[in-house]
């Protein structure tokens, strides 16, 4: 979303000496909202606690090198193992983090052939399309795109009409879903062995990923690669019947492992699981090795992400007051070192300012208005989403 990149970006820092006035109070060490966590003196609970603690030793860092070591061998064995083109399908978005592994992987071992899959849900943001087509001519990778818009439209209205009250996390982590299970069934249609995808400990720990959330047992656990938990049928998401949403053609674009022999069920490798996930490394990587190709604009993921995302943070923002669990996530990452609390503060408080003291600017904007007519939304449906979902929450808090 442009809009938001500009303000947080150029003008935020400075402006918000002015207009910070009447947002949440946030914590000082990393910035998080007082909506999702108890803040006296400045300091939230979380943070607080930790003070009292010793610093994490490097423990996390020396086991993160057994696990690289381990993948490292894992993808030279897997070099030339596919029994067709591919040795690897890579889910690939041309945001940051993909665009690191891709780079990564190439780097590092040439022999593995790797399809880059890029899954168009319809809402994908222009520069976003533009990185991940300019990263795979670059890097030589073969890539394809599939566009299912169909369904994916059909996921977010069901995921923001019904599932808002859990924030806007739960319907994009079931649209996470629905893309891995794409690439499984192309993976196991094109006898891939390996599918692939850049999502971060954070992004698979239980300690933020809701647990009602896993339905087929697939996060939770240490480890970056997975194969015996893939023989499963997704056939729900929350304890909600797919069926009942999906038609039944549309249901196939979902998982359904009793449909194919044992030998056609890819491996799913999350490689940041195993090298560790640090934001700033990621981005200085990048922009570095891709710097011919793309300036440093056009990794912000700001720009890069789903334009449906202003549409998640604005019921969010206006649900809870805050956007549960990325903003606890984000401020995981500042406790440990590997995001800035400058930033994150900054880049909160900018939504927070644009999503609820000018509301009206964000819905003129471009994104917004493709979303919502996309979705078939108008701004009075929304504005019921946000009163059934406050009703939801009170009933689930009884
Ligand atoms: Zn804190």
């Amino acid at each position: 979303m442009k809009l938001i990149y500009y303000l947080y970006r150029f003008f935020w820092p400075f402006y918000r000496f002015i207009a910070k006035y009447g947002l949440s109070k946030r914590c000082i060490i990393c910035a998080l909202n007082e909506h999702a966590v108890l803040i006296s003196d400045n300091i939230c609970e979380i943070c607080r606690k930790a003070q009292g603690a010793p610093a994490p030793p490097d423990k996390a860092a020396i086991s993160y090198q057994e696990t690289a070591k381990q993948l490292d061998e894992a993808l030279i064995d897997a070099q030339g193992q596919g029994r067709r083109l591919y040795d690897v399908l890579f889910l690939f978005s041309g945001g940051k983090d993909s665009s690191y592994i891709l780079n990564r992987l190439k780097k590092n071992y040439p022999r593995l052939r790797i399809l880059a899959l890029t899954v168009d849900n319809g809402f994908r943001s222009a520069v976003g399309k533009q990185n991940a087509e300019k990263i795979c001519a670059y890097l030589n990778v073969d890539h394809m795109e599939i566009r299912p818009y169909q369904v994916f439209r059909k996921l977010y209205r069901y995921g923001f009409e019904n599932l808002s009250y859990r924030g806007f996390v739960c319907t994009d982590f079931w649209e996470g879903e629905l893309f891995q299970d794409i690439g499984r069934n192309l993976a196991a249609q094109m006898e891939i062995p390996i599918v692939m995808l850049g999502y971060t400990p954070e992004q698979l720990a239980y300690a933020y990923l809701p647990k009602d959330f896993d339905e087929y047992q697939l996060y939770g656990r240490s480890g970056f690669k997975f194969r015996d938990n893939q023989n499963f049928t997704r056939e729900k998401f929350l304890g909600l019947k797919l069926k009942d949403i999906f038609t039944p053609e549309e249901m196939n674009y979902w998982w359904d492992a009793s449909k194919w022999p044992a030998e056609r069920i890819p491996t799913m490798i999350f490689p940041f699981q195993a090298w560790g996930y640090h934001n700033r490394a990621v981005v200085a990587e990048i922009g570095s090795s891709l710097n011919l190709i793309l300036d440093k604009r056009s990794l912000n993921s700001m720009l890069t992400n789903d334009i449906y995302g202003g549409l998640g943070f604005y019921l969010d923002y206006r649900i809870f007051g805050y956007s549960p669990l990325f903003e606890e996530e984000f401020a995981q990452y500042v406790r440990t070192g590997r995001e800035d609390c400058r930033h994150n503060r900054n880049l909160w408080e900018a939504w927070e300012y644009l999503l609820l003291k000018h509301e009206s600017l964000i819905f003129r904007s471009k994104d917004m208005q493709l979303c919502l007519n996309k979705l078939g939304l108008t701004r009075e449906k929304l504005d019921r989403i946000i009163h059934t979902s406050r009703e939801q929450i009170k009933e689930v808090n009884k």
